[in-house]
């Protein structure tokens, strides 16, 4: 456990650590299109890997397999090392927590009632408790102030924060983000990056699909570059981004960077 202060300042929140995750020779096809062809991905805990690769190259599709809504053709994901693809899917998405590129809150309901919705319906707490519960996550992201708020008055920065604040509520082991900053204007991404920055630094085991070069160079212990179905190249930040080995690679960086 460690102690870290939310971006707001305002109060210590607690995090449990997070486990190790890893994929081991991963195929999916959908009809003819091998969209996975053998993948893996060894993720230590407490650490965050990034994913970059142009698209259509299956990072997202590798997202999904690792949270169970996709089922691979073929090889196995682990958490903590245990395979996990007879588990109960539905649990195991209790496990992992995803964060997408468009957030889904519900409009209708308040920033805090979009929280304690999968609280009291998958967690089975109480409505005391699980209004507690979403308030500390809200803080965590800064966002406690706008617990009785439509997510409509709010920017995009923060609509995706309090998307994150939602899957971290369920108590996640490990997270995901699916270039959750892709949709953002310009000015709301930093808010949202440092808000992963943070979640990181505490520890918890992240994937981070991301184009953000710079979020992945200072919080990424691993780079992992996809293309065509498979991890091309993976390591350190500092070896994909200042000594990348093929010439894929190079051609894809220089285009983002
Ligand atoms: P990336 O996230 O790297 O852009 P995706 O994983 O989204 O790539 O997609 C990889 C390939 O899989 C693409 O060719 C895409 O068209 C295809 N694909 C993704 N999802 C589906 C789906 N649900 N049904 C059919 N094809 C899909
Ligand atoms: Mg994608």
């Amino acid at each position: 456990m460690t102690t870290e202060t939310s971006p707001s300042g305002a109060s210590p929140s607690v995090t449990s650590t997070g486990v190790s995750v890893a994929t081991r020779d991963v195929h999916l096809a959908f009809g003819s299109n091998q969209v996975l062809r053998g993948v893996d991905l060894e993720v230590s805990a407490a650490t965050t890997a990034c994913v970059i690769g142009p698209s259509g190259s299956g990072k997202s599709t590798l997202l999904r397999v690792v949270n169970r809504l996709l089922e691979p053709d073929r090889g196995d994901v682990l958490l903590d090392g245990r395979s996990v693809l007879a588990d109960n899917p539905d649990l195991l998405r209790q496990r992992v927590g995803m964060v997408f590129q468009h957030f889904n809150l519900f409009p209708h309901k308040t920033v805090r009632a979009n929280i304690t919705l999968g609280l009291t319906r998958l967690k089975g707490l109480g409505k005391d408790e699980a209004a507690e519960r979403a308030l500390h996550h809200l803080d965590r992201v800064g966002l406690a102030h706008k617990a009785d708020v439509r997510p409509a008055t709010l920017s995009g920065g923060q609509q995706q924060r309090v998307a994150i604040a939602r899957a971290l509520a369920m108590e996640p082991e490990v997270m995901l983000f699916d270039e959750a900053t892709s949709a953002l204007d310009p000015e709301l991404v930093k808010g949202v990056l440092a808000t992963m920055a943070d979640l990181a630094a505490e520890g918890m085991t992240m994937v981070v699909v991301t184009h953000e070069m710079g979020f992945a160079r200072s919080v990424a212990q691993q780079v992992l570059f996809m293309d065509h179905g498979r991890v091309v190249e993976s390591g350190a930040p500092e070896q994909l981004f200042e000594a990348p080995r093929t010439e894929r690679l190079q051609r894809f960086l220089s285009q983002v960077l």
